[in-house]
């Protein structure tokens, strides 16, 4: 048997499928180790999820996509070298323009904060689409009556 795909192994974490398949299901984990840890994985996520979910509708969190923009690379230097270039001249603006550089240098650090917040949340969004997934499902079960005895039946 080929590697589970996602959904199948959705199907197998909540026994949603003939039991022939399960069981096809359950041979293949027995003997991969790529496909259990990915199925533990999601079954500590999706126990994760109902330990601490305990409102009356699952938060049902949606990312926007990451917005990443190339920091002004070289800034620091530029700034650097204006400043330096300033401070030779001995310039009566010398002190302006610094305040300036200041300036410029405080937006590049909020600049690199932004970008390393939007690289986590990079890392972050595949987990958490499962987790999507998994709030979304259990916001069905808990919703949908009819879904939630079909389930019940593989249990
Ligand atoms: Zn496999």
């Amino acid at each position: 048997m080929k590697c589970l795909k996602p959904a199948e192994m959705m199907e197998l974490l909540y026994g949603e499928t003939d039991p022939a398949t399960l069981q096809k299901g359950r041979e293949h984990l027995a003997q991969c180790s790529k496909c259990r840890n990915a199925y533990w994985q999601l079954k500590d996520t999706r126990d994760w999820l109902g330990k601490n979910d305990n409102r009356e509708q699952p938060v049902i969190f949606i990312l926007p996509p990451p917005a990443v923009k190339k920091p002004a690379v070289g800034l620091k230097i530029a700034a650097a070298a204006i400043l330096a270039i300033l401070i030779g001249a001995g310039g009566f603006y010398a002190a302006r323009f610094q305040k300036q550089t200041e300036t410029l240098l405080a937006h590049q650090q909020q600049m690199e904060q932004k970008l390393e917040n939007a690289s986590f949340r990079i890392q972050e969004t595949n987990r958490n689409q499962y987790m999507m997934v998994l709030a979304l499902k259990d916001y069905l079960d808990k919703n949908y009556q009819t879904r939630k005895v079909s389930y019940e039946k593989f249990r």
